[in-house]
């Protein structure tokens, strides 16, 4: 199976991805995970994408396109893949395209976590993460120890610096812009299926089950 996620961020298509991923043995293509990793190596390429990560910015096209052409060639070797951040406008899809017809690998079908904005604005500002242990915290839907700690090993729990109120807003917004045309791109070439954000993770997930049951036959 090989599927796009695609939705805003806070959606829950990262959290679905992995578990689906795991669930049917596919290569989970995380944008964030690969940008992350690389500003951690700190290489040229990480260098230059945390610049703008920290300001709510999207990542040049061809830096994004860079990691994920190589991620995909590993992904041949699997039983498929889902990319989850990716593409994100236009521009992304189309090298998607030419990536996915040079390898021979067509896309089976995108997954489109539709999710109003105050459920997102919701979600995106109540995240917390403990900044010893990395732990991930939700102040409603996860929450820390009642000291305001974390629960695991009693760090201190801080805001991502991408989860600020101003990039949130940010983030929102270049979202939407770029969302709406990748959709029609996709219902286009009939391989869209809307999946509710709003709902819980366990629904959402049985949902997509159900979606990727269906598919495989
Ligand atoms: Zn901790």
């Amino acid at each position: 199976m090989r599927a796009i996620f695609l939705g805003p961020p806070g959606a829950g298509k990262g959290t679905q991805a992995q578990r689906i991923s795991e669930a049917y043995q596919l290569m989970h293509i995380s944008t964030g995970d690969l940008l992350r990793g690389t500003i951690k190596d700190n290489s040229e390429l990480g260098r230059k994408a945390r610049v703008y990560m920290e300001r709510g910015e999207l990542v040049p096209d061809e830096l994004v396109t860079a990691l994920v052409r190589e991620r995909l060639r590993a992904a041949r070797r699997h039983r498929g893949f889902i990319l989850d951040g990716y593409p994100r406008n236009q521009a992304q899809a189309l090298a998607l395209d030419e990536i996915l017809a040079e390898e021979e690998i067509p896309l089976d079908l995108v997954v489109h976590f539709e999710t109003p904005v105050e459920v997102v604005r919701d979600r995106l500002m109540g995240r917390r993460v403990c900044s010893s242990c990395g732990t991930n915290f939700h102040l409603k839907a996860l929450p820390p120890s009642p000291n305001g700690r974390c629960s695991r090993c009693g760090g201190e729990l801080m805001i991502r610096p991408d989860d600020q109120d101003q990039t949130v807003e940010q983030r929102i917004r270049v979202y939407e812009d770029f969302a709406r045309p990748l959709v029609k791109f996709y219902r286009k070439k009939d391989l869209l299926h809307k999946v509710s954000g709003a709902q819980t993770a366990g629904d959402q997930y049985a949902e997509l089950k159900r979606l990727f049951e269906r598919k495989a036959k």
